[in-house]
């Protein structure tokens, strides 16, 4: 058989793994403990082979290797940054490729995961957006970010870690792609992510960030039940039409009913709203002020998000402190309105910097020049 034809049971759901196993003649009294033996093997252990799966009698692995892969794609390229942001570049096919980035914090560590090779949306201060090639990510491409990450940070059972403390507490689907526009997928690999014996990141957890594809936001809250965040960027339509185009179809009116009726909302599971500081676009006192105007009654948090620099890019970050200024004015209507220290810069590693094109070697050379003049503004 052609090892490039066997399908991977990497990212199926838990019944899925069941038709699978009863595709090749597993009996169905056995398929659950077979299923879980397996969910065990692939999300707790992090086995890339059938082999050690020593659980499974030999015939049975011998059948499950002839039938199925379990292989990691291959990671292109893996960088760190000088603040210990890891990025790595993963190839899924010929050209299909994505980027995963690892955030250490003081006690948590969290895994930025991309959800479609390129992006539709064509926000205009976006690195993606400006990708051309665009497919969704399968269940299992999305289920493998987290599985590549974690045999790089050396966090399965037995893999020369000495600490048992975990480095991936908190898992956000904030890098390339837009989620809701790959809803299934992302659905089937964020139950595999939350399934609590397997990777068991708890929903809590983890963060669906979408720039507002209004109609799916009910069913993101019924079936996925993850954390919302919205990239909202702008308070009136006419500033946040040309930011994110997308708003000419969902309008913020729609968006912000959508979040006020987000299944779950409560003051102890607040919306988060990521809003980047762009200057004299977005970050005036008036702009903060309508702003707070907007979030009325919503249980809210507003991330500031000094804006990552790419090259060609048509804006510039608001200074320092105009961005706390507008931080103040949010702040004190009530709400939480932390400014989001940039991370992983050097490696453009940052929100809204990512892009796996080729397109890029060339663009990097102009980034030093660029980076240098946007960072003489900024604290580092
Ligand atoms: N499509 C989804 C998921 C991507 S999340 C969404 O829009 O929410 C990536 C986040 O980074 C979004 O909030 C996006 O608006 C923000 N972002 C994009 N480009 C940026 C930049 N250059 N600087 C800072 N943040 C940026």
């Amino acid at each position: 058989m052609n090892v490039a034809a066997k399908k991977t049971l990497i990212g199926l759901t838990r019944e899925g793994l069941k038709r699978e196993l009863a595709g090749i003649g597993v009996e169905a009294r056995q398929s659950g403990m077979r299923a879980s033996q397996l969910w065990n093997a692939l999300y707790v252990q992090g086995a890339t082979s059938f082999d050690r799966m020593t659980t499974l009698a030999k015939p049975f692995r011998n059948e499950l290797s002839k039938q199925f892969a379990l292989d990691r794609p291959e990671v292109v390229a893996a960088q760190t940054s000088s603040d210990g942001t890891r990025k790595w570049l993963i190839r899924f096919g010929p050209g299909i490729e994505i980027e995963t980035v690892f955030i250490p914090e003081e006690g948590r560590g969290t895994l930025c995961v991309s959800s479609q090779v390129g992006c539709t949306l064509n926000c205009r201060f976006c690195h993606t957006g400006t990708q051309k090639l665009v497919r969704n990510l399968t269940s299992a491409e999305i289920v493998s970010q987290i599985l590549v990450a974690r045999d790089h940070l050396k966090e399965w059972p037995g893999a020369g870690r000495n600490s048992s403390t975990r480095q991936i507490t908190n898992v956000v689907m904030m890098g390339m792609g837009e989620p809701l526009y790959n809803f299934d997928n992302v659905r089937d690999a964020l139950g595999i992510v939350s399934d609590g014996e397997g990777l068991s990141v708890s929903k809590r957890r983890i963060t669906l960030s979408t720039a507002g594809v209004v109609p799916m936001i009910p069913r993101a809250g019924e079936e996925i039940g993850s954390m919302l965040a919205i990239s909202l960027h702008a308070a009136r339509d006419e500033i946040r039409d040309v930011l994110v185009p997308l708003n000419k179809k969902y309008p913020i009116k729609e968006l912000l009913q959508a979040c006020r009726d987000y299944p779950g909302l409560s003051n102890a599971r607040r919306i988060t709203f990521e809003y980047v500081m762009l200057k004299g676009i977005n970050d005036s006192a008036a702009d903060a002020k309508q702003l707070v105007r907007l979030m009325g009654g919503i249980p809210a948090k507003i991330n500031l998000i000094p804006f990552n620099p790419w090259p060609g890019a048509p804006y510039e970050c608001s200074d320092w402190e105009q961005i706390e200024i507008f931080g103040e004015i949010v702040n004190r209507a009530g709400y939480a309105s932390p400014i989001r220290t940039p991370r992983g810069r050097d490696i453009m590693a940052a929100c809204g910097q990512l892009k796996s094109e080729s397109v890029k070697q060339r663009a990097s050379a102009k980034l030093a020049e660029l980076r240098s003049r946007e960072l003489a503004g900024m604290p580092s």
